[in-house]
């Protein structure tokens, strides 16, 4: 009888087609131990976070978004300069990781891609799953969140796009200290905001809103990244006869607003019961209907 392993790892032989692949006439994706050492202690990605990501939810070995990941993943790259991703190879790849995973009802699928070994031109790639944690107390009981400057203007994509806002790099170091910071705070996330006082987007996650009955994230033209959950959700909104839209959003908006969520991925709508200690309400009917619809997706 085969047993669903805690996690899998494949290894890309060319993550890209525009630069040489790792080992000539190798096989394009190798299953491998997930527990033991396969990256070289002088890739960039490990010595300077020189690198990007994407983590895709998985419901019982089915990917979830898988096309828009793939899509983001690719402006990533290029945003970073990174040779253009060989999307059939990472999609082969993140495929063959779900199905192994299927016996867990729920997994995560980190990409990651590299700029790898410094000088030596050939980038790394690699496709990680595992079981997701249980999110149930999240998405039912919410979170409390605080605010924290990013230290940025709103609109610094266009004035510092090397500053690479917007792209989902391995450069996350800073979204966790944010996070320790409200866990010193007594709160469990942050949404981020602009030194110009402009709400953004959570150290892992988009921010939504319901305000005179549409559904609104931040935007447009914040740096901040285009979530693929947010999109998932303005299409159930789209369904349910809901507007939708793209709202420059104060810390204002965050107390006044009907509900506030946080959506990402492998959490998927969590609602916001507090801002900066004050508490706020939200629409527990709604946010189930969110989070049965995001289980749902089937692609
Ligand atoms: N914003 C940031 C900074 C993130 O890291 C993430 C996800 O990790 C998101 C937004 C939400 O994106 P998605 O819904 O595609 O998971």
């Amino acid at each position: 009888m085969s047993t669903t392993p805690a996690s899998t790892l494949a290894i890309l032989n060319q993550p890209s087609r525009h630069a040489p692949a790792s080992l000539d006439g190798a096989a394009p994706l190798r299953l491998v131990d997930p527990d033991a050492v396969h990256i070289g202690v002088r890739d960039l990605g490990i010595t300077r976070g020189d690198g990007i990501f994407e983590t895709i939810g998985a419901v019982s070995g089915t990917p979830q978004a898988l096309e828009a990941h793939l899509r983001r993943f690719a402006r990533s790259a290029a945003a970073l300069d990174l040779p253009e991703p060989d999307l059939d190879t990472w999609r082969a790849a993140i495929t063959a990781v779900a199905d192994s995973l299927a016996g867990h009802r729920e997994a995560a699928i980190k990409t990651i891609y590299t700029r790898g070994i410094e000088g030596d031109g050939r980038p790394t790639g690699w496709v990680h799953g595992f079981a997701s944690s249980d999110f149930a107390a999240a998405r039912r009981d919410g979170l409390r969140v605080v605010t924290l400057d990013r230290g940025y203007r709103h609109d610094v994509a266009s004035i510092s796009p090397w500053l690479l806002q917007g792209a989902k790099t391995l450069s996350y170091a800073v979204n966790s200290a944010a996070l320790r910071e409200a866990q010193r705070r007594g709160a469990d996330d942050v949404i981020f905001v602009s030194s110009d006082g402009v709400v953004l987007e959570g150290p892992t996650s988009t921010v939504l809103l319901l305000r005179d009955g549409r559904l609104v994230t931040p935007g447009p033209g914040l740096a901040i990244l285009d979530g693929t959950t947010q999109d998932s959700l303005f299409a159930f909104a789209a369904q349910h006869g809901i507007p939708t839209a793209l709202e420059l959003t104060t810390t204002e908006h965050l107390h006044s607003a009907d509900a506030v969520w946080l959506v990402s991925s492998v959490r998927h709508a969590a609602p916001v019961t507090a801002v900066d200690g004050t508490p706020r309400a939200s629409e527990a009917d709604l946010t189930a209907q969110f989070n049965r619809y995001l289980a749902g997706r089937r692609d």
